[in-house]
C-alpha cells in the first residue's frame, strides 16, 4: 500500500509527493529536519524536536513554513493517514524554491515536508547483541549543532562501517569522539560515571541525549560532559549510543577490540529499559 506523504500543506500519495528541481535543499542542502519517534501511535519527546526545529531555522534565518501548532496538526493526521504505530515521521524545512544563487533569496517560501516510516524498534535484535563500531576522521562541517540535511560525511561514514562490516562509526576530531554518524555517543567509566560529550557547535543537541542524562542523574549516576578519546573508550566497561530512533542502544566492540566481555552491560541495558519505559508512560519527556 502507498504511504501519504505530507508535502506543504498537501496530503498526496507518494508517488505525487514532489518538489521543485529549484529547491534550495536540493541544490544547496539549504534545509533542517527533524526524526520523531512514535511509539503506540503516538509522538515521543515531540515538543523538544519542535524546540530544536526553530533553533536550526533561526540559526539559519529561515522563516518557519506554519507555527509549531500548525506542524503538529499535520504531523497527527500523517499518523493517522499512515496508520503508523511504531516508528518514526521525518520532517524537513527547506528555504524554498528560487533561482540558484548562493545568497539567501528574499521572497522564497519556507517549504514544509513530512513522510513516516512503519519500523521495529522496541523489539530491536541489535539490543541483544550490541553493536560494533570502528572510528573514522570527522569530516563534517562546523556547525553540527544545526540539524541540516547536509549528510553527506556520516553517509560516507556509514558506508565505511558498512564495507567493514559493522553497525556504525564513531567519528574523531583532534584525537576526541564527537559522536556516531547518526547518534551521541556515550562510555561508562570504570567507576560507573557515564561520559559524553559536552554541548557545543562541533556535535547535535540530541532530544534522546537530554532524556537519558537527566532521567541517569535523577537514577543517582554522575554524569560527566567531556569529550574521551578512542583510546578511553575501549578501556571503558561500556560504552552505548542514543537517538530517537534507537533510544539507548549498547556498543560492545570498538575498532575491533571488544568492551569488557563483549556483551551489553548492565548500565547501558538499564538506561534502554529505563527510556522505554518512560517513552511508552509519557509521550512527551
Ligand atoms: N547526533 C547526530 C549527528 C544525529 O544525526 C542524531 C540523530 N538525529 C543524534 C546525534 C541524536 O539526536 P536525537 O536523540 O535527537 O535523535
Amino acid at each position: 500500500m502507498s504511504r501519504t506523504f505530507y508535502v506543504n500543506g498537501e496530503f498526496v500519495a507518494e508517488e505525487n509527493a514532489t518538489i521543485s528541481v529549484l529547491d534550495r535543499g536540493f541544490l544547496f542542502a539549504d534545509a533542517v529536519y527533524e526524526v520523531s519517534t512514535v511509539l503506540d501511535g503516538k509522538l515521543i519527546d515531540n515538543k523538544a524536536h519542535l524546540k530544536r526545529l526553530a533553533r536550526s531555522l533561526s540559526e539559519l534565518s529561515m522563516a518557519p513554513p506554519c507555527s509549531d501548532e500548525k506542524i503538529l496538526e499535520a504531523q497527527l493526521k500523517l499518523l493517522d493517514l499512515n496508520s503508523v504505530s511504531e516508528g518514526l515521521l521525518y520532517l524537513q524545512v527547506s528555504r524554498g524554491v528560487a533561482d540558484r544563487d548562493f545568497a539567501y533569496p528574499k521572497d522564497a517560501r519556507s517549504s514544509l515536508v513530512m513522510f513516516t516510516q512503519e519500523k521495529n524498534l522496541i523489539n530491536s535484535p541489535l539490543a541483544e547483541t550490541g553493536m560494533h563500531v570502528i572510528s573514522i576522521p570527522d569530516l563534517r562541517w562546523k556547525r553540527r549543532d544545526i540539524k541540516t540535511v547536509g549528510l553527506l560525511a556520516p553517509s560516507m561514514g556509514k558506508q565505511a562501517a558498512v564495507d567493514a562490516g559493522v553497525h556504525d562509526a564513531w567519528m574523531v576530531e583532534d584525537g576526541l569522539v564527537t559522536e556516531g554518524t547518526s547518534n551521541n555517543a556515550y562510555i561508562v567509566t570504570a567507576d560507573k560515571k557515564i561520559q559524553t560529550r559536552h554541548l557545543g557547535t562541533e556535535i547535535l543537541s540530541g532530544i534522546t541525549r537530554q532524556a537519558v542524562l537527566s532521567f541517569a542523574r535523577k537514577a543517582g549516576y554522575t554524569v560527566l560532559e567531556e569529550p574521551f578519546t578512542i583510546e578511553q573508550a575501549k578501556q571503558a566497561q561500556e560504552a552505548f549510543i542514543t537517538s530517537a530512533s534507537t533510544f539507548v542502544m549498547p556498543v560492545v566492540n570498538i575498532d575491533g577490540v571488544a568492551l569488557g566481555d563483549g556483551n551489553p552491560g548492565p548500565v547501558s541495558k538499564e538506561l534502554r529499559k529505563t527510556y522505554i519505559e518512560m517513552a511508552l508512560a509519557h509521550q512527551d519527556l
